[in-house]
This record gives structure tokens, sequence and C-alpha cells, in this order.
């Protein structure tokens, strides 16, 4: 069991941190952006990046094969229609994706919005870290967390006008 602490400061004990949000258990901050038979999309405001979205499996696995013939095709439909919400509401020209198997938790892709600022951190996959530790480090003012929960909403509402 992993202690998990919540935005409001309660503690919840999980076995899988994505499990603990799939399951209803822990409240995502912003809430649910959209969800399926099989995934469930939430940004993690712990790094507050506008339009950035985990999209995680609803079933505890880990690796890509794992997945089963409804889980693929619901997964690249969703990813897709996340990421045309990102562009048409949030204007965002590139993303990122990374997932990786050996993860604490279970089959969740991060989708990381490129924004100019970040190139100075460099343009390959060594970037990633470090840009998402300055979201988190010196990101994290009212006015950006602000705006980072406002196009939170906006993705949801977009989402949910896709159908
Ligand atoms: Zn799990």
């Amino acid at each position: 069991m992993r202690k998990i602490t919540l935005s409001n400061g309660e503690t919840v004990e999980v076995d899988c941190l994505s499990c603990g949000i799939a399951s209803g258990l822990i409240e995502p901050d912003g809430g649910v952006v959209i969800e399926t038979e099989h995934f469930h999309a939430h940004q993690d405001v712990a790094y507050p990046i506008r339009g950035l979205i985990i999209l995680a499996s609803k079933r505890h696995i880990k690796c890509f094969d794992e997945l089963s013939d409804s889980e693929r095709l619901d997964y690249i439909n969703i990813l897709a229609r996340i990421r045309k919400a990102q562009r048409n509401a949030l204007g965002i020209e590139y993303v990122y994706y990374f997932y990786k198997e050996d993860t604490t938790h279970h089959f969740h892709t991060w989708m990381v919005p490129r924004y100019e600022w970040m190139y100075e951190f460099g343009r390959s996959v060594e970037s990633v870290r470090p840009v998402l530790l300055h979201a988190r480090n010196e990101m994290n003012d009212r006015e950006n967390v602000q705006q980072v929960t406002e196009a939170i909403k906006i993705l949801t509402k977009e989402l949910k006008s896709l159908g």
C-alpha cells in the first residue's frame, strides 16, 4: 500500500494510484476530462502545464501487449480525440507522448504539449523531465495554475461537443 496525500490534505492508501483515480476513490484536481469504456483522462496538476493530459486505462495492466482488442481501439480513438481537442480548443501545435511499462502505477500515457519556453531544455526526449520539473517548481503560481484549471474546463467541454 502507498500513502497518497490529496490536494485537500487528506491521505488515502492505495495499491495503485491509477486504480485509485480510475475507480473514483481519488478525485484528480480539475476532475475527469473524459472517460470511455476502458480509459480515463485527467490533468496531473502537480505539473501545471496547460493542456497536459494523463490517459490511464481502467484495468490494472502495465504492458502494451496486455491490451485487449477493444482496449486497443478505444485507446487510439480516445488519444486522437484528446489530441484534436487540444489543437481545436487550446491551439496546441505539438505534443510529446510518453508511456513506460515499468511504472509503479499502471498503464498511463502522458500527453505533454510543447510550448516555446520548453525548447531551452532541448528538443529530444531528455528535455521532458527537466520541463516537468521546471513547471512543478517554477510555475506553480496562482495565475498559471488558474490558466491550467481553465484549460481543463475548456478541454472537457470541447471533448463533450466533439461527441
Ligand atoms: Zn492499477
